[in-house]
């Protein structure tokens, strides 16, 4: 029989079986609630076909939902204090790999091998979120989707549009090759321990018809470009860029006006089309 861990009383006694304390350091926050559960399993669509990464298993509960639907399911945790729950907890999914690591350097292209378009699901440590998502975005693997569960904040940036003080590098980071859809805001009574803070549920979705204008470039030049032009907020997009590449100022300068685009404008004034507009401009004047 499984083990209910969606129930509060549960999760206590599981911990306190194993002597454990959820650790606030690692972002420890255990869901328990079933209905944003479903919904979080819902979001990623899963067939069994379908390789999931997930990061962060905790005491297994979201891997539970999605090893019962997904062929495959490779689940990256850090505390290893959770083995023996685990153990316990995704005893009946033999599908289910565990990887004891840091999912900050993990290999992400070495994990999923051969898979194409893979899926991430996942309810993050907070203390990790922006660095993680970045991570996993500029890893050059064809992500088919990712479902994350974030601070309601995060979300907010993740779908910010130019202009908007939360628009930046996570921004561009989502909205380069996906679609981000707000799934649904989660309270922090649906945690255990629960949170200070509202959370969201959030999915980036890879459009079937691709990006609309096309990279020239490789990408780390992107990401490059990207850094730089956020990089400096207070600056005019011509002294960041010059500040962050290897280009001289008049190079900047040309290659923007070449791309229609004001020198004298700021990087969050540009949409993610002008910025790989600008990174392929650019590339060519290296
Ligand atoms: N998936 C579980 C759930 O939904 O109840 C637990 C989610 S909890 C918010 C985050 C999980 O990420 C914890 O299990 C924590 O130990 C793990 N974690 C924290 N930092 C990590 C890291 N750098 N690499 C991998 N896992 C990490």
């Amino acid at each position: 029989m499984q083990l209910k861990l969606t129930k509060p009383s549960v999760v206590q006694t599981l911990l306190r079986q194993h002597n454990l304390r959820p650790s606030k350091g690692l972002g420890q926050n255990f869901l328990i609630n079933e209905h944003y559960l479903a919904q979080i399993v819902a979001a990623a669509e899963l067939s069994p076909a379908d390789l999931v990464i997930e990061i962060g298993p905790g005491l297994g509960t979201l891997t539970q939902a999605l090893a019962s639907q997904a062929g495959r399911v490779i689940s990256i945790e850090k505390d290893q204090r959770l083995a023996p729950v685990l153990a316990i907890s995704l005893a009946a999914h033999k599908q289910v790999q565990l990887v004891w690591q840091d999912a900050l350097t993990v290999d992400y292209q070495q994990l999923v091998g051969e898979a194409t378009q893979p899926k991430v699901v996942a309810n993050l440590p907070y203390y990790i979120t922006t660095p993680l998502i970045l991570r996993l975005l500029q890893a050059e693997v064809p992500w088919r989707c990712l479902v994350f569960l974030v601070q309601a904040e995060v979300a907010d940036r993740m779908q910010a549009s130019p202009s908007n003080k939360d628009y930046g590098l996570l921004s561009v980071a989502c909205q380069y090759k996906h679609e981000v859809e707000i799934v649904t805001r989660v309270p922090a009574s649906a945690f255990y321990p629960a949170p200070t803070v509202a959370s969201t549920v959030v999915k980036l979705q890879a459009p079937a018809s691709g990006r609309p204008r096309e990279l020239a470039v490789e990408e780390p030049w992107f990401w490059q470009v990207v850094r730089a032009a956020f990089g400096q907020r207070r600056k005019t997009l011509a002294n960041s860029l010059s500040a962050g590449l290897p280009l001289t100022k008049e190079q900047i300068q040309l290659g923007l006006v070449a791309q229609g685009v004001e020198p004298g404008a700021r990087g969050e004034d540009l949409t993610v089309d002008e910025l790989v507009g600008v990174a392929n401009e650019l590339g060519c004047r290296r």
